[in-house]
């Protein structure tokens, strides 16, 4: 078989992730992550044939700089020659995209109309495409939109219950995000436990953002983020639903500005916000065993209500076969996984406490007993090989 491989480029605010990948058989020949960009110690870091290497860029690099440098690395290592495609991660496509998308002139248009819903995030994956562009024009270039999976849900459950004009006319509804990941970690169980076509899943990834997704047959019928990533389940960051009306408190009578609001529930709630300590899961989980109580208590909260959100999509799905759960807390913290099992144990499951120690750092496994009718279970997610697919599929459609 001929060599296909797929430059798959996920650019943040202020990074640059990316990974070129045999779209054969999943291998990852290069992967990497640019970070710190606009800042004085922008820095890239790659892994390439088992080993691991870390350069400076230059001081502010931006994502052009980061990605001229990938390219040059690239073609170093003769891996330009092999590419099919080129596969972006874009956060928010809107109402428009479905699915994945070869990118034409009308599709950055569309993307560019989006960003006022996704600031932070719509024009950096916008520079990324551009300078790929620029870099591989014969390529195909493909956007696989964050969104596009959650495009199936219904009315009743995208619909806030606010002034109908405001969705008609400004698009004010909820789209969900970390599609690409739900995506994969369901059709992931189904494959895993030979599930039949009719099937009623929940996935919970749980990275620094978070969210839980209801999937019904292979469809999203609701997630937990909204119109922004802030809507939802607790986060490392972000505070997750509060009351709408706190903004009135805080800015009326304590006089915070808007951009005060917004910044403190995304950049410093959350775990951060309860614990006094850190967003790093890993960090709250030692200081909570060395008997940390804001720890604990930032534990206790995000368990609490992602075990509600769980719960709540028993509704859509009118029962559960299996929960997945997923993202580097998902996949490796056993202490939130007993937890949220424990706040659930009415659903009938038990937990398999050596299974559940097991299925860490990358190790997939179910981690409920057997006798459970109810499963639930550890995928670690794969954004980039989903991301690989779909640029390679597109690209060979063409
Ligand atoms: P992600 O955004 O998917 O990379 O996930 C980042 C989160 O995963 C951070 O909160 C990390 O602390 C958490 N994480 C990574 N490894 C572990 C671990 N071994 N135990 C608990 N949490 C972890």
């Amino acid at each position: 078989m001929s060599e296909q491989h797929v430059l798959v480029l996920n650019c943040g605010s202020s990074s640059l992730k990316f990974a070129v990948i045999d779209a054969n058989n999943a291998q990852e020949l290069l992967s990497g992550l640019a970070e710190r960009l606009h800042n004085d110690d922008a820095v890239i870091k790659y892994k390439i044939a088992g080993s691991k290497h870390q350069n400076a860029l230059t001081a502010k690099a931006d994502h052009k700089v980061a990605i001229d440098t990938l390219v040059s690395l690239i073609r170093e290592h003769k891996l330009a020659d092999s590419l099919i495609a080129v596969g972006h991660r874009v956060v928010h496509g809107g109402e428009q995209f479905t699915g994945s998308q070869v990118i034409t002139d009308d599709v950055i248009a569309a993307i560019m109309k989006t960003a006022q819903l996704a600031p932070l995030h719509n024009p950096a994956n916008l520079t990324g495409i551009k300078a790929a562009q620029q870099a591989f024009p014969a390529l195909t270039q493909v956007a696989v939109f964050d969104t596009a999976f959650h495009q199936s849900m219904p009315k009743h459950a995208y619909l806030y219950a606010l002034p109908y004009a405001l969705y008609k006319e400004q698009g004010v509804r909820r789209y969900g995000f970390h599609g690409t990941s739900h995506n994969y970690v369901s059709a992931k169980a189904v494959e895993v436990l030979g599930l039949a076509n009719s099937h009623r899943i929940i996935t919970a990834h749980l990275g620094n953002g978070c969210s839980v997704c209801a999937i019904k047959d292979g469809n999203s019928v609701d997630t937990s983020m909204g119109l922004t990533p802030l809507e939802g389940v607790v986060m490392g960051t972000r505070s997750g639903d509060i009351d709408p009306g706190l903004f009135d408190f805080l800015t009326v009578q304590l006089g915070y500005s808007s951009q005060e609001v917004s910044s403190m529930l995304n950049k410093d709630s959350g775990l951060l916000g309860i614990s006094e300590l850190s967003n790093d899961c890993r960090t709250i989980e030692e200081a909570h065993l060395e008997g940390n109580t804001q720890a604990t208590l930032a534990l206790d909260i995000f368990c609490y209500r992602l075990a509600k959100q769980i719960a709540a999509y028993l509704v859509p799905l009118s029962g559960l076969d299996v929960l997945v759960f997923t993202g580097g807390i998902g996949e490796n913290s056993d202490i939130i996984r007993a937890k949220v099992l424990t706040h659930l144990s009415f659903l009938g499951w038990q937990l398999d406490p050596q299974k559940n120690t097991e299925a860490r750092f990358g190790n997939m496994g179910v981690i409920t007993t057997a006798d459970s009718n109810i499963k639930a279970m550890v995928i670690p997610t794969n954004e980039e090989w989903m991301i690989c697919q779909d640029a390679a599929r597109l690209a060979k459609e063409l």
